[in-house]
């Protein structure tokens, strides 16, 4: 049905601006911005709470008629920009997060421009993209030979790395069969301290959460070897089928990195996938010290990591590589006749990404990774990692020193765990209380580690993924920790 039907009876239009000129210059103006407002993050409090105006703004009506973009701007910068997350900011250590950088925040826009569909086809952007796994091949140690995909995150790459090690059980066939065969029957092993998402990729695999067996770890948390081998002995004679372990470099708790090669050792004897979840850790092989500790990563069957972590790039970019090409294709494969290849013409060009993951839209993610890398080279990105993982030893000193403060887990890497710690106040006084300072140290704006609840005990928990922290930032931390520890002693009457 023709929606419009008299011909010639309206004026078409477009998206584009009716003032090319006045939306460049307002262009010119949000990247001026932008660039003064990242140059002097450090002088911002780290974080700022949302204020009741910025969260009622959030709640007017859905827009039917058109504003000034100048209007809309300006609503940015009142009720959006000011109350950032933090991860951009010096002292910002909370959870895992990456700090970005304004060359990555540029590429992006240049992205956004070209507003490429990574998927198929034959243009740059899918060049673009497959040199960016070439380069992620040879700093993880991954053959040539392997393939891979950049997803959002590696929440998404260990998904797809799930999937394809349980779709590569040869007898199971489980991608055309579904459970038929495998009844509740398959298991994954990983250590207690492996991070949620395995969990949830555990589960999206249909295998249920009791299919993900937690094996226990050492004082340095890292997997227990012969637990593991134990369980997995147990859980045959109860005719159940171990088909992969997942190892972590760098769990999320405490950074522990658990022993790879003797993990993929366990996994080849035993025909199991072997998995690593590398998400932070993995990149710490670009730290010569580190080199032998992860040259276990090359031995995986897929391994999973983030640029957006500790590689500092704007958010999103996870990757996932995997050894076998044709397991990993097998996995996803789908040529229905509307994304068939051509021999010729922009239908032409690389194998569409459609058969190496969940997702067809794509966005160019590749391009903010391939500059960045062009920016810095990949040495300088060891620097800044080993940097990190300095100020987390130089933290740990800095922590030891204080009788008023505890460390609560050796530094392996770059993730320190300690509390405030006074003799008169039991385990659960203790917990209150640490939770007292992360919460004021965040509301007042001065630091913003996170938390982890480490054998019971409430931890202050420093993950340092940060390109932006100097030193006499932790420096900050451990002054106002004690002081808004004291200070909390005091007000919560907890003696
Ligand atoms: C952050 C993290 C993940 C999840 O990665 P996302 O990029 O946030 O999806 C998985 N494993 C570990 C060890 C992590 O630190």
């Amino acid at each position: 049905m023709r929606i419009n039907k008299e011909p010639n009876a309206k004026i078409e239009e477009g998206l584009d601006p009716l003032n090319w000129k006045e939306q460049r210059a307002l262009g010119h103006r949000m990247m001026d911005d932008m660039f003064d407002f990242l140059e002097h993050i450090g002088e911002k409090p780290v974080w700022t709470k949302p204020s009741p105006a910025s969260r009622a703004s959030f709640e007017k009506p859905l827009p039917f008629l058109p504003q000034s973009t100048e209007e809309v701007y300006n609503e940015f910068r009142e009720n959006i920009l000011p109350y950032f997350k933090g991860n951009i900011h010096p002292r910002f250590w909370s959870w895992v997060e990456g700090t970005g950088t304004p060359f990555g925040m540029l590429a992006d826009m240049l992205a956004s421009a070209m507003n490429s569909n990574v998927t198929i086809g034959d243009h740059s952007a899918m060049y673009v993209d497959q040199q960016v796994l070439s380069w992620a091949k040879i700093m993880m140690g991954f053959p040539a030979s392997s393939s891979g995909i950049l997803v959002s995150g590696c929440s998404m790459a260990n998904i797809t790395a799930i999937q394809i090690a349980r779709n590569s059980l040869e007898s199971m066939q489980i991608r055309k069969l579904g459970f038929s065969h495998a009844q509740d029957k398959l298991r994954v092993y990983a250590s207690a301290e492996t991070h949620s998402c395995n969990q949830k990729a555990v589960e999206i695999a249909g295998l249920g959460t009791h299919a993900l067996r937690k094996v226990p770890v050492n004082a340095a948390y890292q997997i227990e070897l012969e637990s593991l081998e134990q369980m997995m002995e147990e859980d045959r004679k109860l005719g159940l089928i171990p088909f992969c372990i997942i190892g972590n470099a760098g769990t999320v708790n405490t950074g522990a990195i658990d022993p790879l090669s003797e993990l993929a050792a366990i996994a080849q004897k035993n025909g199991l996938w072997f998995h690593i979840d590398g998400a932070f850790g993995a990149l710490a092989c670009l730290v010569p010290e580190f080199k032998d500790q992860l040259k276990g990563l090359a031995l995986a069957d897929s391994l999973a990591f983030d640029f957006h972590k500790w590689m500092y790039m704007p958010y999103e970019a996870g990757c996932l590589l995997v050894k076998d090409p044709l397991k990993h294709t097998s996995s996803f494969e789908m040529n229905p006749v509307y994304l068939l290849s051509h021999e010729r013409g922009l239908a032409a060009g690389p194998a569409s990404h459609n058969n190496y993951g969940m997702e067809l839209s794509r966005g160019f993610k590749a391009l903010k990774i391939w500059m960045s890398i062009k920016e810095h080279g990949i040495e300088k990105y060891g620097r800044i990692i080993a940097q990190n993982i300095d100020q987390a030893f130089y933290l740990e000193t800095l922590i030891k020193q204080e009788a008023s403060l505890e460390l609560l887990c050796p530094v392996s890497l770059n993730i320190v765990c300690y509390r405030y710690f006074s003799p008169d106040l039991n385990q659960e006084q203790l917990n209150l209380l640490n939770k007292e300072i992360v919460m004021r140290l965040h509301e007042e704006g001065i630091a913003a580690p996170s938390f982890t609840i480490l054998h019971g005990s409430y931890a202050i928990r420093v993950a340092i993924t940060n390109h932006r922290s100097r030193r006499p930032d932790f420096e900050v931390l451990v002054k106002e920790s004690i002081r808004l520890g004291d200070e909390a002693l005091k007000s919560l009457r907890i003696h």
